[in-house]
């Protein structure tokens, strides 16, 4: 189950942005396919995608207009400047906003993306994490290409760790010049272009245009080849030319004028299968100079999967593959342009041959299979520089010369830089660990987590727009314990918070957990208190003993109101039924037959008045604390010097699954925020129903009490491989967990502690209480020497 997986999965950074010297909104191509994939699979945890653009002229003052891309995400960043501003000005400028929306923003874990090189002028202070190159053309050849483009780019050869290059040409060109250059030729939306060979309504400014024709689409700029344009269309009045995409650069007054030439403008994105689809041949005219020398159009296979037969000029990426497939016809002068297009249109009889060839070819060129395979190089890459990175953390946390080669400490160097304790996990396990040790106690510790954050499952954060979510679901903080509220109370404020769940169950909105309202809402009744507990007893059925989660709820309200509310939304939360699943699961569910519809009944109930992470940051902020971030405890083990280990991770996996895998339940978090102030009625609002895929949806704002416009929620699919969130209560997953925890006793120096550790499926309170034990044992301490403060401490911030 998950914990394999989490091991060897890798993660992208949390935000992405994109510097491009194309509009976000000019014609859809290579940059929009990528960058709007990023900003779906980054925005579906919680990440942004910024596209920077270049400046608009004509503002008054400068200013940044950002602007949601709707069906994207994609965040698009405008710097509006005046008319006239010089260079230098310019570049502080755009420095100065830059950095004003990434400090607004907290953008502090993310890759640069880049288009253009002459963008460092104005980006070379950031530090992303990574740094991409996706060279899509020879810039530096096209016309008008400002002096400077060529010694940019060689800076940004040198800071970048990986160059995508946009055809097979480029990448022969390129890749003396950096370490790390792939080929990615661009790739086809197939399933939109294949559109184009359904009979789509020809459009209404096409319609008129008499046929045969041979279309273009794309920009018409210095690449285009003019003459052979012309001359074609002389030589073959009887074939119309369909123009289609926006004059760029070259002066139109230079385009051919005839009457069998039809330029048309530029089209949506969306519009163009149906008038590609409406062609007998689509062509590529392409000249024949500097700016076409490593080109590779995207529209050859966009032209293909529409059904079109293609005719260019002898382009090198089109030459090989394309006309080496027989896919593309290929001809130079107008001559053979003009045999290129009749054997085209000849091709009637042998077409659907010709068309199965074109989708074997296609196949393997999605647009998704090209983005995760840039994804996975991103993902290694970052690897490796995460993995370097905490060997020179940890080398200049000891104070060690010899960086980042831990094996050259003598022994007497190693014990006096010793940390007392590396501790695994900055989860609430881990961190109510550091924070006594380092505060009580005086000891050392190096805190670790291979997240880019602390705070484990309980992290929250404000999302690009503002509003404070948590990342892994829904954390609300109740507890009976004084003794825990209190030692939590150090480091935060509190919001009183008292929690409300509603079920969605015969399209009725109904208290969960179940009482008085709940049924009479469901039965259309008006029972009271009393004459509840006497329908409880003539619906529920005896079980004896009370084993399995199905045997509580069925023992004591029927099967109707446990198939109504339990059954579907546990059979989905674990991936098993209720009955295969030990008592306690739904046990945490009580059954009420007065009005209260609280989700808890503690004494204590409150949320940290400035987000979990505050709190965290608070607890942790020692001197003998060091923490460190993205740092997985099997690069870090060897490394650094430590007495001890605390160990909060899986179990199963500090021990490489030697009794095979611990099952743990995962979740696939939906994070979306919607345009208006508030989204549902509660809270949370429960999908008992095994129809609907998710189980539950909430909204923060009534969590956190935050006033925004906008707001937050989350959708929880469950799942079986992923993240390891919860521990699977049932008998065979406790008789294995047994045989670890023997294991785990016997293992000196080493202590287990946390919900994935000692797998028991607790809540936030039971790991404090957990960890203060823990403690307690480690050092010899009873519990009231823990909970009184020691050391120096901020005052906590109030509500
Ligand atoms: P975690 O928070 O899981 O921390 C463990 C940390 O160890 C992780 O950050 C992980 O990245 C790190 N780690 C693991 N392996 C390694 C490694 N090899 N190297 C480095 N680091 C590693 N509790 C409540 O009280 N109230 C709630 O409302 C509530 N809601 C919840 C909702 C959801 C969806 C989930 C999943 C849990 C919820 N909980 C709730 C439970 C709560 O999240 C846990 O009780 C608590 O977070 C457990 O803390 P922990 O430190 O044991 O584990
Ligand atoms: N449960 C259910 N229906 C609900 C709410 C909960 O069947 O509407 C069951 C389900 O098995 C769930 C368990 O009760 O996993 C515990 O619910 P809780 O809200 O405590 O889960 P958690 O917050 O830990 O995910």
């Amino acid at each position: 189950m998950g914990t394999e997986e989490t091991m060897d999965k890798h993660e992208l950074t949390r935000d992405l942005i994109c510097f491009s010297h194309l509009r976000w909104g000019f014609v859809y191509q290579r940059p929009q396919h990528l960058i709007s994939r990023f900003a779906r699979h980054l925005g579906s945890k919680g990440g942004r995608v910024f596209f920077w653009e270049e400046p608009a002229y004509g503002a008054e003052t400068p200013r940044l207009h950002i602007e949601v891309c709707a069906a994207s995400g994609v965040l698009v960043c405008t710097p509006q400047v005046p008319h006239g501003i010089e260079e230098d000005e310019l570049n502080g400028v755009l420095c100065e906003m830059l950095d004003d929306l990434i400090g607004r923003e907290r953008v502090n874990d993310f890759t640069a993306w880049y288009y253009t090189a002459m963008m460092l002028s104005f980006t070379h202070h950031l530090r992303p994490a990574l740094t991409i190159y996706d060279c899509m053309d020879e810039l530096t050849l096209f016309q008008g290409a400002p002096p400077a483009l060529r010694e940019r780019e060689s800076h940004l050869f040198q800071r970048a760790d990986l160059v995508f290059t946009g055809g097979h040409s480029l990448y022969e060109a390129k890749r003396a010049q950096h370490h790390s250059v792939y080929a990615f030729p661009s790739s086809v939306d197939i399933k939109h272009f294949e559109k184009g060979r359904n009979d789509l309504a020809d459009p209404a400014d096409q319609a008129a245009i008499p046929q045969p024709r041979i279309g273009w689409c794309g920009v018409i700029d210095e690449r285009m080849n003019i003459e052979l344009l012309a001359g074609t269309a002389e030589a073959h009045p009887e074939w119309h030319f369909v123009m289609i995409g926006p004059v760029v650069k070259i002066n139109p007054a230079t385009l051919p004028d005839a009457a069998n030439i039809h330029y048309l403008g530029g089209k949506q994105y969306g519009e163009l299968p149906a008038y590609i689809g409406n062609w007998d041949v689509a062509m590529m005219p392409f000249a024949h100079n500097e700016s076409t020398r490593f080109i590779s159009p995207t529209k050859t296979p966009e032209y293909l999967a529409a059904g079109r037969p293609v005719v260019s000029t002898s382009i090198r990426d089109v030459v090989r593959p394309y006309a080496e497939n027989g896919l593309v016809h290929i001809g130079d002068t107008v001559a053979e342009f003009s045999a290129g297009i009749e054997e085209a249109l000849g091709m009637n009889g042998s077409r659907t041959g010709w068309l199965m060839k074109v989708d074997d070819f296609l196949k393997d060129m999605s647009w998704d299979g090209t983005w995760s395979a840039m994804a996975k190089c991103m993902e290694e890459k970052l690897e490796e520089k995460r993995r370097l990175r905490a060997a020179a953390a940890v080398a200049e946390i000891v104070g060690s010369t010899a960086a980042g080669a831990p094996g050259l400490y003598t022994s007497r160097e190693r014990e006096r830089h010793a940390y007392d304790y590396l501790i695994v996990g900055a989860g609430f396990a881990g961190s109510v660990i550091a924070e006594q040790m380092a505060r009580n106690f005086n000891k050392r510790v190096l805190l670790i987590d291979k997240r880019n954050h602390i705070g484990g499952n309980a992290y929250d954060f404000h999302n690009e727009h503002g509003v404070l979510i948590h990342r892994y679901g829904p954390h609300i903080f109740h507890t009976n314990s004084r003794d825990v509220y209190d030692y939590l109370s150090r480091f935060t404020g509190w919001r009183p918070y008292e929690h409300r769940v509603l079920a969605n169950v015969d399209e009725k909105l109904v208290p969960i957990p179940i009482n008085l309202d709940t049924v009479n809402k469901l039965y259309g009744l008006s029972l009271t208190s009393d004459e509840l507990e006497g329908f409880f007893s003539s619906i529920a059925e005896k079980r004896d003993p009370v084993r399995t989660s199905e045997d509580v709820v069925v023992s004591r309200v029927g099967r109707e109101l446990y198939e109504k509310m339990f059954r579907g939304y546990t059979r989905k939360q674990w991936g098993l039924d209720p009955s295969e699943l030990d008592a306690l699961v739904t046990a945490r569910i009580p059954v009420r037959t007065n009005r209260d519809d609280r989700y808890f009944t503690d004494t204590f109930q409150a949320m940290p008045v400035n987000g979990y992470t505050r709190m965290f940051e608070n607890m942790l902020d020692h001197p003998n604390i060091h923490t460190m971030v993205n740092a997985d405890y099997r690069e870090v083990r060897d490394m650094v010097p430590y007495r001890e280990i605390v160990f909060t991770g899986p179990v199963d996996e500090f021990f490489n699954f030697r009794y095979g895998k611990l099952p743990y339940r995962s979740l696939q978090f939906k994070h979306e925020t919607i345009d208006r102030e508030w989204f549902q009625s509660a809270p949370v609002v429960n999908y008992p129903n095994e129809a609907v895929p998710y189980t539950r949806i909430t909204e923060f704002k009534y969590l956190t009490g935050q006033q925004h416009a906008k707001t937050s929620i989350v959708y929880e699919y469950p799942k079986a491989e992923g993240d390891p969130y919860y521990p699977v209560p049932r008998p065979e997953n406790a008789a294995l967990y047994k045989r670890y925890q023997e294991l785990a006793d016997a293992t000196p120096h080493v202590h287990f502690v946390g919900r994935l550790a000692t797998y028991k499926y607790y809540n936030m309170d039971q790991i404090v209480a957990q960890a203060l034990a823990t403690v307690g044992k480690m050092v010899g301490a009873r519990r009231a020497e823990l909970i009184r403060p020691q050391g120096e401490l901020k005052p906590a911030l109030s509500a």
